[in-house]
């Protein structure tokens, strides 16, 4: 894939304060309050940066964590992964695999298949509806 490389100063002009602060900052949103953590319709979870397909809706499930959840990326190339340390934590960072923003962090506690919880900020997403309740 390819990679997207823009300036803090390029990302600070696209992007909301509060997108900004998560997405570029690895901010988190309070829990329970994101746009999507409710949402059941059908379809496509996009990076709210650069519009990289991360999530597909089949995948989506209720953690009861507060946030969006998914026990699997769209596809394995869309999303990496890195060791994060902060907060006295060593917890998992999940980003977009093109253009670097901060999505979440991803445990082992999630449902089969997989056993993952990809626990994603609602604010690093933007979704795109194809119709149709679950
Ligand atoms: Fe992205």
């Amino acid at each position: 894939m390819e990679k997207i490389n823009r300036s803090d100063d390029e990302w600070r002009k696209m992007l909301s304060s509060e997108q900004y602060r998560i997405l570029r900052e690895k901010g988190t949103e309070p829990p329970f309050t994101g746009e999507y953590y409710h949402t059941k319709e059908n379809g496509v979870y996009l990076c709210a940066a650069c519009g990289n397909e991360l999530f597909s809706s089949d995948a989506k499930y209720d953690s009861g964590s507060g946030w969006p959840s998914f026990y699997k990326p769209l596809d394995s190339t869309h999303v990496e992964s890195e060791t994060d340390f902060r907060h006295g934590l060593t917890r998992t960072e999940v980003h977009c695999s093109r253009c670097g923003s901060h999505l979440g962090h991803v445990f082992s506690d999630g449902p089969e298949p997989t056993g993952l919880r990809y626990c994603i900020n609602s604010v690093s997403m933007k979704f795109r509806s194809s119709g149709g309740k679950r």
